[in-house]
């Protein structure tokens, strides 16, 4: 368990949700900060570059009295796009640039073939990971309680509709297990480090949701506080999302900062089309929240930002930016040695691109 000192030094953990074509993944983080909104929490959720962070203090006013006990990590931050190709192309050293991931399953369509295919890349990266079985609204019969947690709702359903949902669910814990997860019913669950839990959700009706997000927060816990200590004065270390003209601006590249700092007028190597881009930050813009859409007011800008956050940047050359490379600040000393680890990242990210 993590020390009152150390527990300051948790970032926040970085979820994809990943899944099937119109299972339903847009519709989860929709759910998710619409609720908030519902619940006057909207001032609480932060709406980043290409994520939205969900602190602790929404997920315990969603979650009301399912959760209980120590929670050290700050919150959540999803991922805004959503897919394989974002956890495929964005990478963090030595890994996926998610900590965490949801895969969304259709409980009314099973598993389909991106389904696997989003699997096997969860395996591959060795991503702790929750599956939210979708669209229980769906199942005859059923009679949703909104927003509520998946026990309460289900133990109010006639008994054809329960077991409806469990056959449902042993279908999917039977594809896990074709795929190498031993997994069941997440409040079957009681080690997560050993089994994958399965939560039925609804992203129409909120049912589940706040089960899954207390089990994401669980599962981020158990798995993370090793490597979410992050080096909180340390120089920022990123994945580049898009590079974006902007009218008004010019060339941006909308990047999520997984460690350290990164400040206006820091140099940065970014991975470009034919060599490591090396450039200075002018800008950090972060999206200005209800704001006319006027092109010079859509962002505001900012000093510093600390990790894990989303963030528009606004530097000299980043035309030939490349989506899914590395950025990396560089002290002056340290530029070269900054280059030459950023190009061994992009050629590692190419090897693993051909494997998969
Ligand atoms: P994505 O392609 O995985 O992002 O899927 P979307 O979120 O766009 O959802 C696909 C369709 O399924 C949309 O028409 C949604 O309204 C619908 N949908 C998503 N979740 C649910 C759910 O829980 N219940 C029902 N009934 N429909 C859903």
């Amino acid at each position: 368990m993590a020390t009152a000192t150390e527990t300051k030094n948790l970032r926040t953990p970085i979820v994809c949700v990943m899944g099937h074509v119109d299972h339903g993944k847009t519709s989860l983080l929709d759910k998710i900060r619409g609720t908030a909104v519902v619940n006057k929490e909207a001032g609480a959720i932060t709406q980043h570059i290409g994520a939205t962070e969900v602190p602790l203090s929404t997920i315990r006013s969603l979650c009301g009295n399912l959760m209980s006990g120590t929670v050290v990590i700050p919150g959540l931050l999803f991922i805004d796009t959503p897919g394989h190709h974002a956890f495929t192309t964005l990478r963090s050293r030595g890994g996926a640039l998610a900590d965490l991931a949801v895969l969304v399953v259709d409980i009314t369509e099973g598993f389909q073939p991106q389904t696997i295919e989003a699997i096997k890349i969860l395996k591959q990266f060795k991503t702790p990971f929750v599956v939210a079985a979708n669209k229980i609204d769906r199942i005859q019969g059923w009679t949703p309680t909104k927003n509520g947690p998946f026990i309460l709702s289900y133990n109010k359903q006639p008994d054809y509709v329960k077991t409806a949902i469990e056959t449902r669910t042993y279908e999917l814990v039977g594809k896990l297990s074709d795929l190498g997860f031993s997994s069941d019913r997440y409040d079957r669950v009681r080690d997560f480090t050993r089994n994958v839990g399965i939560v039925p959700i609804s992203a129409k009706t909120g049912e589940g949701i706040p089960d899954l997000l207390m089990v994401l927060i669980g599962l981020a816990q158990r798995f993370l506080e090793e490597n979410l200590r992050m080096t909180v004065t340390g120089p920022g270390v990123g994945t580049v999302l898009e590079v974006k003209e902007e009218r008004g601006l010019g060339f941006t590249i909308d990047t999520i900062l997984y460690d350290g700092v990164i400040k206006v007028g820091d140099t940065v190597v970014i991975g470009g089309k034919d060599k490591p881009i090396v450039t200075k930050i002018r800008a950090l813009l972060k999206p200005a929240p209800n704001r006319e859409i006027r092109v010079e007011e859509r962002f505001d800008r900012v000093p510093k930002l600390t990790a894990a956050a989303g963030v528009k940047i606004l530097a000299p050359g980043l035309e030939n930016a490349v989506a899914g490379s590395p950025l990396r600040v560089a002290k002056e000393d340290s530029v070269e040695a900054i280059i030459k680890d950023v190009e061994g990242e992009l050629e590692k990210a190419r090897i693993v691109t051909d494997e998969t």
